[in-house]
């Protein structure tokens, strides 16, 4: 990982202190904290579209189940 420049940050908890890295563990309260906020907002989106593709594959094996298990039961 590329070394950046020490800079001080402020957990959302008020704790302060300096990170030479993209991401960092803060020692309060154990929350992530980002060396830059935009990063933070960009984790969030990448979050929220795991999130989005974990659905679509519950949604998809749901589908197959149904199709592949139960309507041939069904139609019994
Ligand atoms: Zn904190």
């Amino acid at each position: 990982m590329k070394k950046l420049t020490p800079k001080e940050v402020q957990c959302d908890c008020g704790h302060t202190f300096t990170i030479d890295r993209r991401r960092y563990w803060c020692e309060k309260c154990a929350s992530p904290v980002y060396y830059d906020l935009k990063e933070k907002k960009h984790h969030k989106n990448n979050t929220i579209y795991v999130y989005g593709v974990f659905l679509g594959v519950i949604t998809f094996l749901t589908y197959i189940f149904v199709e592949l298990i139960v309507t041939p039961y069904m139609s019994f």
